[in-house]
């Protein structure tokens, strides 16, 4: 099945975005991350299925969005992460943290 983003934004974001919430919880729930690259700070207001998909499967999301840079990057080029979390600076995608730890607004 082919996942439907739907229109982008103006700011070059995807309407939708799959999500895939699994029963257990391996990491704390995050909100926002920085971009390495640009320093940048994106908040996923109002995605709550991403956030609890980052939480649960952190493993699912091959890449993700910057508000800043109005794009969207592979969490990890040559093996290096380039997004980190605000509120606990670890990388995005990469499981830290105590798992189901509302860290929502933390760091920003
Ligand atoms: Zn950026």
């Amino acid at each position: 099945m082919i996942f439907d983003y739907g229109p982008m934004r103006k700011d070059g974001q995807f309407e939708n975005h799959p999500t895939e919430v699994k029963e257990v919880y391996v990491a704390p729930l995050r909100d926002s991350y920085i971009h390495i690259k640009c320093g940048g700070q994106t908040i996923m207001y109002g995605m709550d299925g991403v956030i609890r998909t980052y939480a649960t499967n952190p493993g699912f999301y091959g890449g993700t969005f910057c508000a800043v840079c109005h794009g969207y990057f592979p969490l990890v080029i040559e093996g290096a992460p380039q997004f980190r979390w605000s509120a606990d600076d670890t990388p995005v995608g990469e499981i830290h943290g105590e798992p189901g730890k509302d860290l929502r607004g933390v760091g920003r």
